[in-house]
């Protein structure tokens, strides 16, 4: 921070280490203050020796150094004045106890105040009089201003280059820190003003908050390094460690500290491993950052505050909103007959084979209006972490079995992981019962639906439980598909442009597959504008149950299409090998083509968008799945973009941030 003359008063004020310097000050002001004024009297014409000896001049010198002087640096103020008296005028100054009938408490309290310039300089004062505040702030900080540029400055400029450059840098990287400050807290919350504008993805406000912390990082590591390096070629290591002693000095320090080390356990490694130590450390250390800079710049009498109060806005608001979604979500009065105190209840089942945890959700409110693309946050409050809340993607909704209103339950697919989702797992499978029901709270919705019904052609890609953000999209469209149906020619007409809908679902287990199939996508599958493509991943897992969906009638799909094109064969055979999976254990099923290894995703995107962009129609691809299948999707969308041109838009539902 920059070294201002006032904080600089402001801190000797405080601190005993400046006794000395500030006994000088309150000296020479009360001296300099007063040389203005007459009193009747005078026992010489020489000033310091007036100033020393006039019974009603010294009174009241005493009465501005008793009132504007802390106790504690009394004493060392009139010592340096008595010095003074001796020095110039070769006297010594009356003491306290002589003028002491002027300084009782009802004394100083009925003492005429008078300001500058309120006293002609031919009057003579006939009693002790206390300069005002205003006066004498005006001459301690002129004071104090000259003499800490004289320090600073020896010769009215700075005595090398590369101290006055030191100077600079600490300062303005450390303006330039704290402006950064407000943005980075905004961007690290999910209520974010931009999200609603923007409609940007969390996960893109996250990317940039992080840049944004390295970037303030290091400019506040440089300010702490310019500060030190400018000190000790300006002062001495005493002056360094005079600092020390200085509560301000020393919060800055540890705010810098506090940005270092969530700096340190916010690498990536840490964060995946043990997601929310990062984040009990992450909200910890940044309260310790954000205290210490308000103590840091506490001496800058608030000229910083328009930094700092923002951010403590923005994180309150963004923590009330959340409070606010909870108990719109989880508590709802349903009034009339029968009236009562609704909450959120949910079921909770773990499928061992399929390793998937599915959680339906009956919110309390039925004011909530599911879509695809939203997702929300699952709150398990009765455990002894109960404050921890996890993201997940609505995979679809229904109505509810277990409400007599139209309540919808909300239904959620979680592959369990080592935290919160494996201790729900153990939950489900001590339990013996096929699904257990437990409190869980539901903060959302967030997340917004991405407008893949303007498209001629939608290819969705699923990686695992990736095909929770896809589902809601199927079955949007089938939903939309059946609502243009019905109003032919009607309103419903231009909410639906899609003809072709090809999804690729790549998952360790078939059996699983088959299961979603021929249930929450049943209907979606019997579609004729919807192709899929099942990869299953793990060799022990055949997938030779029963077909799925008997009754529907058979499709082709672009898998079995394409049997014959070496490309894919290659492409395949080459996961194939990879996973180890025998090629016998291609599932032959009527409808649906199940195969092993994974997706060439390659030739399925450059294969579309080469289609999309020869027939003039617009292509939307959507990705879904873990990081490494999203990261390639987007890296091939990107070459099929260049390639075909506005023909493809991509679309992606991260898992992570
Ligand atoms: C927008 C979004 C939607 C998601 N939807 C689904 C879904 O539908 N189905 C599904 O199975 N998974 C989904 N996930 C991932 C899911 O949130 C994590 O797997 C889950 O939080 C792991 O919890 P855990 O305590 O068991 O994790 P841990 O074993 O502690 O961590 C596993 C991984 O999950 C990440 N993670 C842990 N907690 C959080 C959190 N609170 N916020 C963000 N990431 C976290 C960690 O960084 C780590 O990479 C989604 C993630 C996001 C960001």
């Amino acid at each position: 921070m920059p070294l201002d003359p006032q904080p600089e008063a402001e801190v000797a004020h405080r601190n005993m280490a400046f006794v000395l310097r500030l006994a000088f000050l309150t000296a020479t002001i009360s001296g300099k203050v007063y040389s203005d004024l007459s009193f009747v009297g005078n026992v010489s014409a020489a000033p310091a020796i007036s100033a020393c000896r006039n019974p009603l001049k010294v009174a009241s010198i005493y009465a501005a150094t008793r009132t504007y002087c802390k106790p504690q640096d009394f004493d060392a103020s009139v010592q340096y004045y008595a010095g003074k008296c001796a020095g110039f005028g070769g006297v010594t100054m009356i003491p306290e106890s002589e003028v002491a009938d002027n300084l009782t408490a009802a004394a100083l309290q009925s003492m005429r105040v008078v300001s500058k310039g309120e006293v002609p300089s031919y009057s003579k004062l006939s009693a002790p009089v206390l300069v005002s505040r205003s006066w004498f702030d005006v001459a301690f900080k002129t004071i104090d201003a000259f003499q800490f540029e004289k320090r600073i400055r020896p010769i009215y400029g700075w005595p090398k280059v590369s101290i006055q450059l030191w100077r600079y840098i600490a300062d303005r990287m450390a303006t330039m820190c704290l402006s950064n400050l407000p943005i980075l807290w905004l961007f690290s919350g999910r209520n974010n003003i931009f999200i609603w504008a923007t409609g940007w993805h969390f996960s893109t406000f996250n990317l940039f908050h992080r840049h944004i912390a390295r970037v303030s990082m290091l400019q506040a590591a440089i300010h702490g390094i310019s500060n030190t390096v400018f000190i000790f070629k300006t002062g001495t290591k005493l002056f360094y460690k005079l600092r020390w002693k200085e509560l301000w000095f020393r919060y800055g320090v540890v705010a810098v500290v506090a940005l270092g080390l969530m700096m340190l356990f916010s690498n990536h490694w840490f964060r995946h491993r043990f997601y929310d130590s990062f984040l009990l450390i992450h909200i910890s250390l940044a309260i310790v950052a954000i205290v210490g800079i308000f103590y840091h710049t506490s001496i800058y009498m608030g000229r910083f505050d328009p930094y700092l109060w923002p951010i403590v806005a923005l994180w309150s608001f963004e923590r009330g909103v959340r409070l606010v979604r909870i108990v719109y979500c989880n508590l709802h009065v349903r009034f009339g007959k029968g009236g009562s105190l609704q909450r959120t209840r949910a079921t909770v089942a773990y499928n061992e084979e399929a390793d998937i945890i599915s959680v339906k959700v009956l919110p309390a409110t039925t004011l909530i209006k599911p879509a695809p693309g939203q997702h929300y946050f699952l709150y398990q409050p009765f455990r002894l972490k109960g404050w921890e809340s996890h993201p997940f993607t609505l995979a679809y909704w229904e109505k509810s079995s277990a409400s007599v209103h139209d309540d919808i339950s909300l239904c959620f697919w979680i592959r369990p992981r080592d935290g919160w989702t494996r201790s729900l797992k153990k939950r489900c499978l001590r339990s013996g019962e096929p699904s257990i029901s437990t409190t869980i709270l539901l903060e959302g919705p967030y997340g917004k639906q991405e407008p893949l019904w303007v498209y001629d052609e939608v290819l969705l890609i699923a990686g695992g439980s990736g095909i929770s953000a896809i589902v809601s999209y199927l079955l949007d469209h089938a939903r939309r598909a059946t609502a243009m149906t019905e109003d032919a020619g009607g309103r419903a007409q231009e909410r639906l442009r899609t003809r072709r809908i090809t999804l690729v679902w790549a998952n360790r287990s078939a059996n699983y597959m088959q299961q979603v199939a021929a249930n929450e996508l049943t209907e979606v599958l019997a579609r004729e504008d919807v192709n899929v493509q099942f990869h299953y991943t793990t060799v022990s897992d055949s997938g030779s149950d029963s077909p799925i969906g008997c009754d529907n009638p058979p499709k082709a799909t672009d898998e079995t299409e394409k049997e014959d094109d070496p490309r894919e064969r290659k492409g395949l055979e080459g996961d194939t090998e990879k996973q180890t999976v025998p090629n016998n254990q291609h599932i032959n099923d009527p409808e649906i083509t199940m195969k092993p290894g994974r997706p060439d995703l390659h030739f399925i995107m450059n294969q579309a968008a080469a289609r999309a962009h020869d027939g003039g129609i617009r292509l939307a691809i959507m990705a879904c799945g873990p990081a490494k299948m999203v990261d390639e999707t987007r890296e091939i969308s990107y070459r099929c973009m260049r390639e075909h041109g506005g023909a493809v838009q991509y679309f992606e539902e991260a898992f992570g941030w």
